[in-house]
C-alpha cells in the first residue's frame, strides 16, 4: 500500500503518498488507540458522490469522544479533505480511510493528548467480498472468537483497537475455507460480521440484531430506510445462530461490503442457497442510490464538483 503514486491528506497538507509516514515508535501502533472510518465514494452521471460522508465524520468524531481522543480539526475540515482528497488523486469511485491516531511524541500508555495526528487517504477498490460473492452470496462460519462486551471494549466506536477481534475471526474463518466470519456475542447471539452488520430474512421479514453488541452501520441504517420505503418490516432483536441456518436470506452490510448476500452459514445452504430475491431487491436499490440513480435520496450524497 505504501508504495503508490498520488496523494495523502495529511494534518491538513496533501503529502505525497510515499512520504505520508510516520514513526516506528508511533503510540497507536503500539496500543491501538486510534479511530478510523470506511467510506466510500461512487461514480454518478453528475460526477464522483462521497456517500453520507457527514454520517461517516460525525461517527468519526463520536468514536474520538468514546474513546477519549480530542480530534484537532473540524468536522467541516474532515469533509472537505475527502472532497480534496479525491481531486487531489484524479479519483471517480474510491474508498477512503480517515483515521486519527497518537503520534510519537511520548510513549507509555498514557498518550501525550495533543499529540493527535490525522489522515484521509483514498484509493480505487471494488467488492471487499468479491464480485462472485455479491452476485453468488459467500460462505461464512461462526466464529470461535467472540464479539466484544460493551463494557470492554466500546462497540460504538471506530476504534482500530477493536479490529484485533475482528482480524482474528477473519483469518480463523479464511484460513478454515470460508469467505468471512460472524461473531456471537458474549451471551451467544448473533453480533455481526468481522467488518458487517447482518440481516437475516424470514417470512418476509428483515431481522437485525439490536445495536448493543455491533457498530451502529451507516449502510445498516440505509437497508433500513430502504426497506422502509418498499414496505417491508424491519424487527431488531436477538438472533440465534440456528436461526441462521434455518433462515430465507441472510445478508451483510457494510460501507466495504456494501450489501453482500451470505448463501451458506456453516456448511448449511441458506434459503435456495444463492443470493435470495429481498436481498436482491435492496442490493439494486442500494446501488442505485448511491449511483445518484434515486432523486429520493440526493440528500446522502455530496458531490465532488
Ligand atoms: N460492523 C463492523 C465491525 C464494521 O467494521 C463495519 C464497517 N464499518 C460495519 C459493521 C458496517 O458499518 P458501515 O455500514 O457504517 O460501514
Amino acid at each position: 500500500m505504501a508504495d503508490r503514486d498520488g496523494f495523502i491528506w495529511y494534518n491538513g497538507e496533501m503529502v505525497e503518498w510515499k512520504s505520508a509516514q510516520t514513526h516506528v515508535l508511533t503510540h497507536t501502533l503500539h496500543y491501538g488507540m486510534g479511530v478510523f472510518e470506511g467510506v466510500r465514494a461512487y461514480e454518478t452521471a453528475r460526477g464522483s458522490a462521497i456517500f453520507r460522508l457527514q454520517d461517516h465524520t460525525r461517527r468519526l468524531f463520536n468514536s474520538a469522544k468514546i474513546v477519549g481522543m480530542t480530534l484537532p480539526f473540524s468536522p467541516e475540515a474532515i469533509n472537505q479533505a475527502h472532497i480534496d482528497v479525491v481531486k487531489a488523486n484524479g479519483l471517480k469511485s474510491c474508498y477512503f480511510r480517515p483515521m486519527a491516531f497518537y503520534g510519537s511524541a511520548k510513549l507509555g500508555v498514557a498518550p501525550q493528548a495533543d499529540d493527535v495526528q490525522m489522515i484521509v487517504a483514498a484509493w480505487p477498490w471494488g467488492a471487499y467480498l468479491g464480485e462472485e460473492g455479491m452476485a453468488r452470496g459467500i460462505r461464512v462460519k461462526i466464529s470461535s472468537f467472540t464479539r466484544h462486551h460493551p463494557n470492554i471494549t466500546m462497540i460504538k466506536a471506530k476504534a482500530n483497537g477493536n479490529y484485533m477481534n475482528s482480524i482474528m475471526a477473519n483469518t480463523e474463518a479464511v484460513r478454515d475455507g470460508y469467505d468471512e466470519a460472524i461473531l456471537l456475542d458474549a451471551q451467544g447471539y448473533v453480533a455481526e460480521g468481522s467488518g458487517e452488520n447482518i440481516f437475516v430474512v424470514q417470512n418476509g421479514v428483515l431481522y437485525t440484531p439490536a445495536l448493543d453488541v455491533a457498530l451502529d452501520g451507516i449502510t445498516r441504517k440505509s437497508v433500513m430506510a430502504i426497506a422502509k420505503e418498499i414496505g417491508i418490516e424491519v424487527v431488531e432483536k436477538r438472533i440465534t445462530r440456528d436461526e441462521l441456518y434455518t433462515a430465507d436470506e441472510v445478508f451483510f452490510t457494510g460501507t466495504a461490503a456494501e450489501v453482500t448476500p451470505v448463501r451458506e452459514v456453516d456448511n448449511r445452504p441458506i434459503g435456495i442457497g444463492s443470493r435470495g430475491p429481498i436481498t436482491t431487491d435492496i442490493q439494486q436499490r442500494f446501488f442505485a442510490i448511491v449511483k445518484g440513480e434515486n432523486p429520493a435520496y440526493q440528500q446522502w450524497l455530496t458531490y465532488v464538483d
